[in-house]
């Protein structure tokens, strides 16, 4: 017999309608051992597919960082991404990252050039897109209900390399005061790193700092619309 389907409210879009479930983050970004610790949440079918080639990208963005810890984890990053450019089916994805690879030149902490390397021109706007999807999906969970239509969702992409050092900048430390404070921590094994606060005036308005893999983090806001 075939399973009825479920009706629920889409974390995304708030809309009620046939949902299915999301894992936050999304999880192509992890090995199949770390994703039992993820968030679910329900998402609708509009929402759950239009976001998978994002998320196929934000991976292939994660995987050629040169600041990934070494692990099981990373490899698996690498793991996919070779097979992503490999498949066949997966032409004009292909031909979108090999083109927006460069050649820069590497050099050593003290100044030293090391010979060039090929990186990847990151596409932010779309790294921002999965980065603000995850926020939505975790505020949407440990809040209890979808972020109100009324407020806004911004994000800023961070090099939270090993060391932490974009950590010290100044609005970076301002938000980590406030959810020292007030705020919740949440590590899900090594693969994933959740603060998270509210504001005392207002229930909605939240901060977020978000790390991946040990190596990239991004900041989210939840804001009243102007
Ligand atoms: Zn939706």
């Amino acid at each position: 017999m075939p399973r009825k389907p479920r009706i629920g409210v889409c974390v995304y879009c708030g809309n009620r309608r046939e949902v299915t479930r999301d894992h936050v983050p999304p999880k192509c970004l992890f090995p199949a051992e770390t994703r039992v610790n993820l968030v679910t949440v329900y998402a609708c079918c509009t929402c759950h597919d239009s976001y998978k080639l994002d998320d196929e990208y934000f991976r292939v963005t994660l995987s050629v960082r040169d600041d990934l810890p070494i692990g099981s984890d990373s490899q698996f990053l690498r793991d996919q991404t070779r097979k992503t450019l490999r498949d066949p089916a997966a032409t004009a994805f292909r031909k979108a990252i090999r083109a927006s690879t460069v050649r820069v030149p590497i050099h050593s902490p003290s100044g030293v050039y090391l010979g060039h390397a090929t990186a990847l021109k990151i596409d932010t706007a779309r790294v921002k897109r999965t980065a603000e999807r995850i926020v939505r999906g975790l505020y949407g969970k440990f809040l209890g209900h979808p972020l109100p239509q009324a407020y806004d969702l911004q994000v800023v992409l961070l090099d939270l390399q090993r060391d932490m050092s974009a950590l010290k900048n100044p609005e970076v430390q301002e938000v980590l005061m406030l959810l020292g404070k007030c705020g919740k921590h949440r590590a899900f094994g090594q693969a994933l790193d959740v603060w998270y606060a509210t504001t005392d005036d207002d229930a909605h308005s939240s901060f977020w700092v978000i790390r991946l893999h040990g190596a990239f983090g991004f900041l989210g806001f939840t804001v009243p619309r102007d």
